[in-house]
């Protein structure tokens, strides 16, 4: 990028930078690695207004590598659970433990893509946002940018083509990453860049005449910055299924933490795929994990729809009760009983709670 259009920038993030929870007011400061570390991972896939809230609970409750890796898995995805892809809560606590057994927070791209859950980016954002390092970035918001300043017709995840002249499409965006970061001032034009990108250089309606860089963007000046980048193939998967409430004569229900489709690794309500159609009466599929001697009753308590990653998912929720009490789980499941009362505020995943939601609310005469 020209001197000139960084400088521009440089002013423009001075002026513009919005108070965020995990900003430090000089915006010159050396800041808090973990604190850096937990804020970018929130804001994967997820809006900075959401994450706001989130992150002061978080930093609040664990304010630093020692006390989160002390924390069991339960809790953390307590605090996690609302921003989804539980798989990165999973990985910032075993993070935290190798980092806690390791005495101090890595400070190099090796050592930090080597944990769970660290990719490139992250470890960009780590060593240039809080050690100052000349070290690049690249997120959605930069390749946006970079898509639209430079006019470049294909995405960092296209295969190579005429287009990139036979070369990885990945490593042209990254060297135009590298190029901003090639600087004593890496960790303002990295992070002004994603500002940029979230509040003026916007996915649809840019504001390029409030841009910093509008002199210097090759799409602005032919006018065509929407066509820029090109859009992405979406790949969405339909899944429909089937969610049980599986309900002890003892009122407990039954969490599983393996074996079914999503969230695996954490406590979720038994799930399988099933038919659009309402499933009636018992399957074979619940068969898994209930014993079909031991039923009193069995409810249909409508529908919900849920997102997991890829996955567009349509679930039927079936509220299970037992003449039996809570004593033993189905064999060779990972699952455990929860009491009634406190389903709520232990099953810390949406998908769970839909369902759940759906029971109380429901006028199945199986309560
Ligand atoms: S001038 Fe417009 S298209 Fe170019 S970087 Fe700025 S906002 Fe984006």
């Amino acid at each position: 990028m020209h001197p000139d259009a960084l400088k521009n920038l440089r002013t423009w993030f001075t002026k513009n930078a919005a108070k965020l929870p995990w900003r430090l007011t000089d915006l010159n400061a050396l800041r808090d690695p973990y604190a850096v570390w937990i804020s970018e991972t929130m804001l994967q896939q997820t809006q900075v207004t959401t994450v706001h809230d989130y992150f002061l609970r978080w930093m609040e409750r664990f304010p630093n590598v020692q006390t989160l890796a002390k924390a069991s898995e339960a809790e953390v995805f307590k605090y996690w659970q609302g921003l989804g892809y539980y798989s990165r809560a999973r990985n910032v606590l075993k993070a935290a433990q190798i980092i806690a057994s390791l005495g101090k927070f890595p400070d190099t791209r090796k050592e930090l893509e080597a944990l769970p859950g660290i990719g490139a980016y992250t470890a960009g954002a780590i060593l240039s946002l809080a050690y100052h390092k000349r070290e690049a970035i690249l997120d959605g918001n930069l390749v946006r940018i970079f898509s639209r300043f430079y006019k470049i017709g294909f995405l960092p995840t296209d295969k190579p083509s005429a287009k990139s002249k036979g070369k990885s499409c990945a490593e042209i965006y990254w060297n135009y990453a590298r190029q901003v970061a090639d600087s004593s001032k890496a960790y303002m034009h990295n992070e002004a860049l994603m500002e940029l990108g979230r509040t003026i250089c916007k996915v649809k309606n840019p504001l390029c005449e409030k841009c910093p860089l509008s002199k210097f963007c090759k799409a602005r000046l032919e006018n065509c910055a929407e066509s820029f980048p090109p859009a992405k193939k979406h790949i969405q998967q339909e899944w429909h299924g089937t969610v049980l409430v599986i309900e002890s004569a003892d009122k407990k229900i039954l969490g599983v933490t393996e074996g079914c489709k999503f969230l695996k690794g954490q406590l979720a309500l038994p799930h399988f795929e099933s038919p659009k159609s309402a499933t009636a009466g018992l399957t074979a599929e619940a068969e898994r994990f209930v014993n079909a001697d031991t039923i009193r009753s069995i409810c249909n308590c409508g529908r919900f729809r849920h997102s997991i990653t890829i996955h567009k998912i349509e679930c039927e929720v079936q509220h299970i009760v037992l003449t039996t009490a809570a004593k033993t789980t189905p064999a060779g499941l990972a699952a455990t009983w929860i009491p009634k009362a406190k389903a709520l505020e232990t099953f810390a995943n949406s998908f769970s709670l839909k369902a759940l939601k759906l029971v109380k609310k429901s006028s199945s005469p199986c309560k």
